[in-house]
C-alpha cells in the first residue's frame, strides 16, 4: 500500500511508559511515574466530585459553544470570549494553527529541542522545520535564523518554559522577539508551564491580555493537563485576536471537547487552594532535585517547570532509565532528542524520596 510520501519520515510522538505495563513487564508492584509532567498531587477532589455529579450527562453532546468555560476563562485572562478557542488539549490548538499557516512551500522555527508536537503537526502540512543550533532558547540565534529565512517562516514556537529542557525566556526577551517578527508570521507562546515559571520568577510571567494589546500576530496557548491536573480529560485553549481565532474555528471539528471535560475544567479553575498547593509543593520539591544533583555532582538545567533535566557525561541515560524501571520508577530518557540526559517529573515528597534513594544506588554502580 502506498501512502502520502511525507508520512514516511514523520517522527512519532513517544509517550511516557504506562504504569500498568511497566508493573507487568518488570514484575514490580508499586510503580511510580515521573515521566509525563502530570500533577504530582493527583486530581483535585473538587474535580472528582464534579465529574461524579455530571456522569449521567454522558449521553448528551457537549455545548458546542462551550460558553460557560469560555466565559470563565475570559474573566480569568481579562479577554473577550471571541479571543478564545478550546481544544482537546492545547495539542489540538497546535494542530489547528499548523493547518492555518503551514504548507509545503513554507516553514516554521523553533529552538534546537522543544515540544515534539510542533514538528509533527508541521510535517502533516509538509512544511519545513528550522531549529537553532542551541538546544535551549537562544534569542540571538532565533533572530538570526528568522532573519535568514524570513520569507519562508510563517510560524514560530516559543515554549516558555521549554519542554523537555525546562529553561524559560524572560517576558522582555519574548516581547523583543515578537516585535522583530513580521506581521504575517504568527508567534505561538506555548505557556503550558508558565504558571510554574511565574511562581518561581515574576520576570517569566506572560499575560494574554497584555499580549493582545501589544501584538496582532501572537497565539497564547495554555493547558489544563499540568498544573490543573486534567491530563486524562484532554483540555486546553488558545487566546489570540478575533481574526486568528475565527480562522482556527474553520479547522476545528464540532464537539471537539467532551462535556465532562468542560465541567471538570470549570471545577479545576475554582479550586484555587489546589492550584496554590501544587505550585508550592512543586517549587520546594524541585529545590530538592537541585540539591540532590549538586550532591551527586550531576549537571542539570535550571528549571521553571514541574520537571527537571539531568545531563550526563560518562553515564548512559538509557542504562540509567532501564535500571530505574527495574525498580519500578519511570522517568523520561532524552536520547531520542539526541541528548544523553533524562527528564524527571517532580513528584510527591514520598515518591521523590524513593527516586533519590534508588537513583543514588544506581548512579554509584
Ligand atoms: C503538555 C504540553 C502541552 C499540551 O498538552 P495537552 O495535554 O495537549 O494540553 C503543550 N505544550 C507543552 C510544551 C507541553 O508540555
Amino acid at each position: 500500500m502506498n501512502f502520502n510520501a511525507y508520512l514516511n519520515d514523520l517522527p512519532i510522538y513517544e509517550p511516557g511508559k504506562d504504569i500498568e505495563a511497566v508493573a507487568k513487564e518488570y514484575g514490580v508492584k508499586e510503580v511510580i511515574k515521573l515521566a509525563s509532567n502530570e500533577n504530582a498531587l493527583g486530581t483535585s477532589l473538587k474535580v472528582v466530585e464534579t465529574i461524579k455529579q455530571n456522569a449521567h450527562l454522558a449521553h448528551l453532546y457537549p455545548d458546542d459553544n462551550m460558553s460557560e468555560l469560555k466565559e470563565k476563562l475570559a474573566r480569568k485572562h481579562e479577554v473577550k470570549v471571541s479571543n478564545l478557542i478550546i481544544g482537546a488539549g492545547s495539542d489540538q490548538i497546535i494542530e489547528f494553527i499548523s493547518h492555518a499557516k503551514l504548507n509545503s512551500k513554507n516553514a516554521y522555527l523553533q529552538c534546537g529541542i522543544s515540544f515534539a508536537m510542533y514538528e509533527i503537526y508541521a510535517k502533516h502540512c509538509q512544511a519545513k522545520a528550522y531549529k537553532t543550533a542551541s538546544k535551549t532558547h537562544n534569542l540571538k540565534e532565533l533572530k538570526e535564523l528568522y532573519a535568514k529565512h524570513k520569507e519562508e517562516i510563517k510560524l514560530v514556537y516559543l515554549c516558555v518554559p521549554n519542554n523537555p529542557l525546562g529553561e524559560c525566556l524572560d517576558k522582555d526577551e519574548i516581547y523583543e522577539f515578537i516585535s522583530f517578527c513580521d506581521e504575517d508570521c504568527i508567534v505561538v507562546l506555548d505557556c503550558a508551564y508558565n504558571d510554574y515559571a511565574a511562581f518561581k520568577d515574576p520576570k517569566k510571567k506572560i499575560e494574554a491580555k497584555d499580549l493582545l494589546a501589544k501584538f496582532s500576530n501572537v497565539l497564547y496557548l495554555a493547558t489544563f493537563s499540568k498544573l490543573y491536573a486534567l491530563g486524562g480529560l484532554r483540555l486546553g485553549y488558545g487566546i489570540a485576536n478575533e481574526e486568528i481565532i475565527k480562522t482556527l474555528y474553520k479547522i476545528r471539528a464540532p464537539f471537539n471537547v467532551t462535556n465532562l471535560s468542560l465541567k471538570a475544567g470549570l471545577a479545576a479553575l475554582d479550586d484555587e487552594d489546589f492550584v496554590k498547593k501544587s505550585l508550592e509543593t512543586n517549587l520546594s520539591e524541585l529545590k530538592r532535585y537541585e540539591d540532590f544533583a549538586k550532591k551527586m555532582q550531576i549537571s542539570y538545567i535550571d528549571s521553571y517547570t514541574n520537571f527537571i533535566t539531568y545531563t550526563f557525561d560518562e553515564k548512559n541515560s538509557g542504562d540509567l532509565c532501564e535500571k530505574l524501571l527495574k525498580k519500578g520508577i519511570i522517568i523520561r530518557n532524552l536520547q531520542s532528542y539526541g541528548m544523553n540526559a533524562v527528564r524527571i517529573t517532580i513528584g510527591t515528597s514520598k515518591n521523590n524520596d524513593r527516586f533519590f534513594d534508588e537513583f543514588a544506588k544506581i548512579y554509584k554502580l
